[in-house]
C-alpha cells in the first residue's frame, strides 16, 4: 500500500493549516518536551508569528535513562491544548504506549510514533485504526525497507494519513548525535507516495548544525521539517543542545520561501 507502484499520485496529509506532500511543505516546531504552561503558550505564539504551521511538544518522553525527565503526561496534554487554542496551531505529540492512545487522541491533531517505537507493531496497528494522521519516525537503526514496512502496518489497518520522518540513523560517526540520511529523502519519495519530512534536530544533536542541515533537507525535496525550539535551551529538561532559540527559528523561516523557490 505504501508503494509508488500501487499509487502514483503523492499522498497529501493535511492537519488544519499544515499540509505535507503533493507540493505542500510545512514546518513543525516546538520544544522537545512540554515543561510548563506559560512558556509553552508564549513559544507557540512566537512560532505562529514566525510562520510555523504546527506545534510539537512531547509529554511522554522516551528517555534513555529511567531517571531522566519522563514528561508531564496528562498535565502536559492540557498545556498543549491551551497553546493550540491560543496560537491556533494544530498539535503533534508522541505516544509511547497503546494504553495512552485514547487519552492522546483527545488532545492531539496528529500522533507521533518515535524512532524507538518504529517496530512496535501493536502500536502501529492501533494508530492504523484511528482517524488521526500519523508522523512515523525512522527507527534508530532501521533500513528504508523496514521503515516503509512499518508504515505499511498503519496503512494496512486503514489509516493512509502517514507522514514519514527521517531523523538520522546510527552510524560509526560520534561527532553528531545521528547521521541524517539525506539520500533517504529523494529515495523514499521515489519508492512511496507518502510525504517525507526531515528532523535535523535529532539528526545532528547540535544547534549550530540544525539550520544548514535543514536547508539541505529542503533542497533534497523534503515535504516538511521538524525543528526543536526552546525559549531558553540552556535550561531545557531534554535536548537543549539541539534546540534552536525562537529568534534563530524566526530567521530560518524568513529565508525558507527562497529555498522552496530554488527547488
Ligand atoms: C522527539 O521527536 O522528541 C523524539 C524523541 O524523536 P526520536 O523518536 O526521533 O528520537
Ligand atoms: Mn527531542
Amino acid at each position: 500500500l505504501v508503494s509508488r507502484k500501487n499509487r502514483q499520485a503523492d499522498t497529501v496529509v493535511k492537519v488544519g493549516p499544515a499540509a505535507f506532500g503533493g507540493g505542500n511543505f510545512s514546518v513543525v516546531a516546538g520544544p522537545c518536551a512540554v515543561e510548563n504552561r506559560d512558556e509553552l503558550i508564549q513559544l507557540a505564539l512566537q512560532l505562529k508569528a514566525s510562520g510555523v504551521q504546527m506545534l510539537r511538544g512531547g509529554v511522554f518522553k522516551p528517555r534513555t535513562s529511567p531517571y531522566s525527565f519522563q514528561g508531564l503526561g496528562r498535565e502536559g496534554l492540557q498545556f498543549l491544548a491551551e497553546a493550540r487554542a491560543a496560537a491556533r496551531l494544530p498539535v503533534v505529540t508522541e505516544v509511547l504506549d497503546v494504553r495512552d492512545l485514547d487519552l492522546v487522541l483527545q488532545y492531539a491533531d496528529m500522533i507521533q510514533i518515535g524512532s524507538r517505537n518504529m517496530q512496535n507493531f501493536g502500536l502501529l496497528r492501533e494508530v492504523g485504526r484511528v482517524k488521526h494522521p500519523v508522523l512515523l519516525k525512522r527507527g534508530l537503526s532501521a533500513t528504508i525497507e523496514e521503515w516503509l514496512l512499518a508504515a505499511e502496518y498503519i496503512l494496512a489497518e486503514g489509516n493512509h494519513q502517514v507522514v514519514l520522518c527521517e531523523r538520522g540513523i546510527r552510524t560509526f560517526e560520534t561527532a553528531t548525535r545521528n547521521t541524517l540520511d539525506i539520500s533517504a529523502i529523494p529515495l523514499v519519495k521515489q519508492l512511496s507516495h507518502l510525504p517525507v519530512m526531515a528532523d535535523p534536530s535529532h539528526a545532528t544533536g547540535r544547534r549550530d548544525l540544525v539550520v544548514p542541515v535543514a536547508r539541505a533537507a529542503v533542497l533534497a525535496g523534503a515535504d516538511g521539517l521538524l525543528l526543536e525550539v526552546h525559549p531558553a535551551p540552556e535550561r531545557a529538561l531534554s535536548d537543549g543542545a539541539q534546540s534552536l532559540q525562537p529568534q534563530q527559528l524566526a530567521s530560518f523561516m524568513n529565508g525558507l520561501p527562497y529555498l522552496l523557490q530554488a527547488r
